[in-house]
C-alpha cells in the first residue's frame, strides 16, 4: 500500500532478532527487515517497518532521499485516514534531522564522559555501552569510529594524571 513497487518478486522478509542493537534495521544483503521486538501499538509497528522499508528503497542513511520517501509514506497514511501513523512518520523524520551532523565528535565526547564517570571501565565494556547508544553492534562502532581506542586511552591517561595530582594534595 505504501510501497507499491517494492518487492514485487516477494523476496523480502521480516525477522525478529533479539540481540539487535536498535529497534529496527534494514538488511539489504539478506533482503530482510530486522526488528528487535514487536511494538505494542500497531501504528508503531507500521512506523518502524516503513522506516526500514524506506531504507530498502532509498538509501541506508537518513539523508534527503530517505526523508523524501518517509514523507511520501506519511502523505499516503494521511490520505487513507491513518492520522496517527502520519504524525509518527513526520516525527520520525524530524527526529532524524535533529541528529547532530558532527556525529564523530559526539561519539568521542561520550567515550570521554563514560571514562570520566567510570575510570576503571575496560575498553570492551565501554564499547558495548557507547555502541548501544548508537544502535550499533560494538564491532560496527569500532569500524565506524576508528579513533575510539585512541580516545579511550587518552581519557584513561587524563584520569590517571588527574588522580595522582589529587593524591599529592592529600
Ligand atoms: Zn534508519
Amino acid at each position: 500500500m505504501f510501497f507499491p513497487r517494492w518487492d514485487r518478486a516477494r523476496r523480502w522478509g521480516v525477522k525478529r532478532v533479539w540481540h539487535l542493537p536498535a529497534q529496527g534495521r534494514c538488511d539489504r544483503a539478506s533482503k530482510n527487515i530486522l526488528i528487535k521486538d514487536q511494538p505494542p501499538h500497531e501504528d508503531e509497528l507500521h512506523c518502524l517497518l516503513i522506516h526500514e522499508i524506506c531504507h530498502a528503497v532509498s538509501s541506508p542513511y537518513h539523508g534527503r532521499r530517505w526523508q523524501d520517501r518517509m514523507m511520501k509514506a506519511g502523505d499516503k497514511a494521511d490520505k487513507i485516514g491513518h492520522k496517527e501513523l502520519a504524525e509518527m512518520l513526520d516525527e520520525e523524520v524530524k527526529r532524524q534531522r535533529l541528529i547532530p551532523k558532527n556525529i564523530d565528535r559526539e561519539a568521542y565526547d561520550l567515550i570521554y564522559d563514560i571514562v570520566t564517570a567510570l575510570p576503571y571501565i575496560k575498553f570492551n565494556r565501554l564499547l558495548t555501552r557507547v555502541a548501544a547508544e548508537y544502535g550499533m553492534y560494538p564491532r560496527e562502532f569500532k569500524v565506524r569510529f576508528k579513533r575510539s581506542k585512541k580516545i579511550f586511552n587518552q581519557a584513561k591517561g587524563f584520569m590517571k594524571t588527574g588522580k595522582s595530582k589529587s593524591f599529592k594534595v592529600k
